[in-house]
């Protein structure tokens, strides 16, 4: 299993320093996990460290394609629902 960090990153890095097994570099348009080195941080934390450091919403997605911070988990305001 792996996520995989999406056009919403900004490239700030922090992820990149906080990942135990070095899956996170710099790609092209934006950073980017080897699926074949991301553990989930299962192993050895409780939480992702990439997601839990990442200060963009929806920048990290889980294997489903689920946003690990959604909108509204880091900035408190939750997105308008369209009426
Ligand atoms: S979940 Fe853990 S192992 Fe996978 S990329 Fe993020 S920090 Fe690295
Ligand atoms: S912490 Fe988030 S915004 Fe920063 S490089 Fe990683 S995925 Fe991109």
């Amino acid at each position: 299993m792996a996520f995989e960090i999406v056009a919403a990153c900004v490239s700030c890095t922090a992820c990149e320093m906080v990942c135990p097994n070095q899956a996170i570099s710099a790609g092209e348009l934006h950073f980017e996990i080897d699926p074949g080195l991301c553990t989930e941080c299962a192993e050895s934390y409780p939480d992702p460290q990439c997601a839990s450091i990442c200060p963009i919403e929806g920048a990290i997605l889980d294997e489903l394609g689920d946003p690990l911070n959604p909108p509204g988990s880091l900035i408190g305001i939750l997105p308008q629902v369209a009426a």
